[in-house]
């Protein structure tokens, strides 16, 4: 059996090796995920690769499906990644970094722009509209497939077109009215964001500034924001909020080892030093059989668990 696990990882070697021929970006194997998580926690990826520029991807795209390889694209901030990590090629687009203007107040960012990046050009440009997103971590790409939000707004009121590399290797663009937009989904073709235009608004760059500057202070008081965390771990029930469920059912402050309900915010978890993804998994499954018991609730998951067990 042993024997048959090893030849099998060879077998993958093999076809890693293989489908990483020609890929320009970084490569790099048996990455800890913990390093690419904001929660730092996540076994290790067999490969990370970081594809030089938007043709990069698609070569590699290409490749995994040809090489019949699993892919998983990452941001990294609305992720647990299971302790045995993920299995094939996790692509992080780190270096699809650049931002347009283009006329009528359209901005194009690569996928792998970060919210606070493009939030501080828009400031910088008098650009509004992004002001509800300010302190969201994640990349632009990330949050139009999560449909990222706030009580003030949502990447679908913003989306105009999207780039996409596809399974077979090409690049399309597709119109926002081609997407079907839910709370915190968005249907997209299978393949890889790795550019989204955004329709912003002509305003002033002092209340643009001030909007931002007065939800970020907003968040600070009310956000686990030291410790590292996904953000919020359960979507919240209709016309309810998931933290005022939690901290009804009296969980703030539980904890299972590292992991802990945030005493802050009880829609967090955090990392307090060495969670893993076990300590986080046990932990939700005591939150919710707990307020499954004191409330009828049944709390979904926001957060995306990913990887082996
Ligand atoms: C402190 C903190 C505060 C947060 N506040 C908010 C908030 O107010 N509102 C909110 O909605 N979220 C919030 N989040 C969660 C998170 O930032 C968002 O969900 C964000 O949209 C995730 O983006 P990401 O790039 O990190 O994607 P990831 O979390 O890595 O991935 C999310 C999903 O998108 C897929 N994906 C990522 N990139 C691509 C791509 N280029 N192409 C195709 N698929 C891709 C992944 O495979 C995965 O399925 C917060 C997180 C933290 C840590």
């Amino acid at each position: 059996m042993i024997h048959e696990t090893k030849t099998q990882q060879a077998a993958v070697q093999r076809r890693l090796r293989s489908a990483l021929a020609g890929v320009r970006g970084a490569i790099r194997l048996q990455a800890p995920l913990k390093e690419y998580t904001s929660f730092r926690i996540g076994g290790p990826a067999d490969v990370v690769v970081e594809p030089a520029d938007v043709d990069d991807v698609a070569h590699l795209i290409r490749q995994t499906v040809r090489h019949k390889l699993p892919l998983f694209v990452l941001g990294g901030t609305n992720l647990l990644v299971r302790d045995k990590g993920i299995r094939g090629v996790v692509v992080s687009l780190a270096n699809l970094r650049a931002i347009k203007e283009e006329p009528g107040a359209v901005l194009y960012a690569e996928g792998g722009v970060g919210m606070p990046t493009l939030i501080g050009h828009a400031i910088r440009r008098s650009l509004a509209g992004l002001e509800w997103a300010a302190g969201i971590p994640g990349t632009v790409a990330g949050c139009v497939v999560m449909n990222a939000g706030t009580r003030l707004g949502e990447m679908k009121d913003s989306v105009k077109a999207i780039r996409m590399a596809l399974p077979n290797g090409t690049v399309m663009d597709y119109p926002a009215e081609s997407i079907e937009f839910g709370y915190r989904r968005a249907s997209l073709p299978r393949g890889i964001v790795v550019g989204v235009w955004l329709q912003l608004k002509s305003g002033l760059r002092a209340d643009i500034e001030k909007t931002v500057k007065d939800y970020l202070r907003y968040r600070r008081d009310t956000q686990p924001l030291s410790l590292p965390s996904a953000g919020c771990v359960f979507k919240n029930p209709q016309n309810d909020s998931a933290g005022r469920v939690v901290e009804a059912a009296g969980l703030k402050g539980v904890s299972v080892g590292d992991a802990v309900v945030s005493t802050k915010h009880a829609n967090f978890i955090v990392n307090q030093g060495q969670a893993t993804a076990n300590d986080v998994l046990s932990l939700i499954r005591k939150v919710r059989t707990q307020v499954a018991r004191k409330t009828g609730i049944k709390l979904e998951l926001e957060l995306k668990l990913v990887g082996q067990a």
